[in-house]
């Protein structure tokens, strides 16, 4: 994924003896005032900043929660769970880091205090502590402290950018920010703190408010951080004497107070970052000299694209979880990326399955030029997917089924094909006469729940007739799982006798990883999820050419009308 960046580039460290030494430098975005403010937007803009002037960088999260991973938590408590390539089931902020930086992250990437404790714990009951006291400082501290550090002591990056989950002021975080004020402590020059804060308007008052961002920056401070980098999330304009104000209070240089106003994409926030200097300022305040302008060509032309794009193209998303803004976050990302290569202008709309009857069908589905039917888990919404996937094939609408989408395109078919009335997953019947779907052979005596899905990068073979292997241009791929069922191989010729064609599977094991109806326009369904490797500067070509199907179906309709 990273293969278009520019080779790397040590950051080159001007001593206090003037020799040049290599020395990974650390960056910590903290949050204050409120949540939800976008610390995973301004790392990763920072860090594209940094990559697209040579530098090599790794954004990291730290989430202070006791789960050992997101895994286990349904959506409606932490969005979508992302999944990187060694199968680590992650925060969705990963997602946006992968998206700017075009760098594939690992489980390094993300901690959370539960692996924290649970190293700790495991290192007590081996007796590693020598008889000493646990305690949260220095044990927990050391330990989190060890952990930032594991991706700089690879040496492979420049940069190791650190988001701390939560806001300032939590109980949860507080070991977090001890940590972090030793290690600016300890690292100098090499370690600087950048915190995001809001500004509120009050529309009564007419007026913004920096009275939050001053008591933040002070709860900071009163645990020992001074932050270097003040940066300011906001609706509307923070004038210059406003920022200084900021400053002078914060105990921050004024240039280095920079705002974050919303913007029209999340793509732009690079641009607007350097625009402010941001990236120069940190170089600055690390001991490098910033030299010429970051190299944002390919960054700048997507942008351009976005911005030239005046048509649109109507995708519908079919899932449980629409109402929730973050819960197919990658799909979405997914889908405005090929948009925006297509010349087009995303409108996404999102049809709840829950609500989708064969009575209403047509009328959810009117004028859509695609459907994707989301992944998922257990029965709720079910039967809508169904009668949506129904409604698409037989009126052959482009449709992309991901993962359970793609189980429930198997399970249509079978129903209204093949004629097995109960066809179903065992997911969601266990006892269909017709498992079309079934538990994997090693899924069958895992009770546990956490991390023990089919996770991770798995290689995929492709028929080379299949507009699978037409998409991505070839018949070897690797794609990103997570999931616990699987297309039950005694069906297989009866499915591809009916027209469904097993078209991906993969190498070792033989599983199917995709199944396509060629007869159809655009007819396909994948087991894996490649909404987790679609970056801005790398999008998707199963994406893509979904996209060009249903930009080509929307002409087709539109000559027709
Ligand atoms: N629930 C299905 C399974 O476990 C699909 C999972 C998903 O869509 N990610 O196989």
């Amino acid at each position: 994924m990273s293969g278009r960046e520019r080779p790397a580039r040590h950051a080159k460290f001007l001593t206090s003896n003037n020799f040049f030494s290599v020395e990974t430098k650390y960056i910590f975005v903290t949050g204050g005032v409120v949540s939800s403010l976008g610390k995973g937007i301004i790392s990763s803009s920072l860090a594209r900043l940094l990559l697209s002037r040579g530098y090599k960088v790794t954004i990291q999260k730290f989430d202070p929660y006791i789960n050992i991973d997101p895994g286990t938590l349904n959506p409606y408590e932490h969005g979508e769970c992302y999944v990187t390539v060694d199968g680590h089931e992650a925060d969705l902020d990963l997602g946006h880091y992968e998206r700017f930086t075009n760098t594939q992250t690992t489980r390094a990437n993300n901690v959370t205090t539960g692996r924290i404790y649970q190293s700790v714990i495991d290192k007590e009951r081996r007796g590693d502590y020598l008889g000493k006291t646990v305690q949260i400082i220095p044990h927990i501290t050391d330990e989190i402290k060890r952990n930032v550090k594991l991706l700089g002591n690879t040496g492979k990056f420049d940069f190791v950018i650190t988001e701390i989950g939560g806001t300032v002021g939590d109980i949860e975080s507080t070991p977090y920010l001890e940590a972090v004020r030793q290690l600016r402590w300890e690292l100098g020059k090499n370690a600087l703190c950048v915190h995001l804060t809001y500004v509120p308007y009050l529309k009564a008052a007419k007026e913004l408010k920096t009275k939050p961002t001053q008591h933040s920056v002070k709860m900071l401070q009163q645990v020992g951080i001074q932050p270097d980098v003040l940066v300011l999330r906001t609706e509307k304009d923070v004038p210059p004497g406003m920022r200084r104000k900021v400053a002078q209070f914060c105990n921050v240089e004024p240039e280095a107070v920079i705002q974050s106003i919303d913007a029209s994409t999340i793509y732009q926030v690079p641009l607007m970052m350097h625009d402010q200097q941001l990236d120069q300022i940190v170089l600055r305040k690390m001991g490098l000299q910033p030299e010429g302008e970051p190299d944002l060509g390919a960054w700048n032309t997507f942008l351009q694209k976005l911005t030239d794009a005046k048509e649109e193209v109507r995708i519908g998303l079919v899932g449980k979880y629409v109402e929730l803004q973050d819960a197919y976050k990658s799909i979405n990302e997914s889908l405005f990326q090929a948009a925006v290569y297509c010349d087009r202008r995303l409108k996404l709309e999102s049809i709840h399955s829950e609500k989708i009857t064969p009575g209403n069908v047509a009328e959810k589905l009117k004028g859509l030029d695609g459907v994707v039917v989301a992944p998922g888990f257990g029965q709720r919404g079910i039967e809508g997917k169904f009668t949506a996937l129904k409604w698409c094939r037989e009126n052959d609408i482009p449709t992309f089924g991901i993962c359970l989408g793609m189980q429930c395109m198997v399970i249509e078919f079978a129903r209204n094909v093949l004629g097995f009335e109960d066809a179903n997953s065992t997911e969601m019947d266990t006892k269909t006469t017709h498992n079309v779907i079934d538990l994997m052979e090693e899924q069958k005596s895992i009770s546990n729940l956490g991390g023990t899905m089919r996770l991770g990068a798995y290689k995929c073979v492709l028929k080379p007739e299949s507009k699978a292997a037409k998409a991505y241009g070839t018949t070897e791929i690797s794609e990103r799982h997570r999931h616990r069922f699987e297309f039950n191989e005694d069906y297989r010729d009866r499915f591809e006798e009916a027209g469904m064609k097993c078209v991906g599977e993969n190498p070792e094991t033989h599983l199917v990883e995709v199944v396509e109806l060629p007869e159809k326009r655009w007819y396909v369904g994948t087991q894996y999820h490649p909404e987790y490797q679609s970056t801005v500067l790398n999008p998707n070509p199963l994406f893509l050419d979904f996209m060009r199907a249903a930009i080509k179906y929307g002409e087709e309709r539109e000559q027709k009308a």
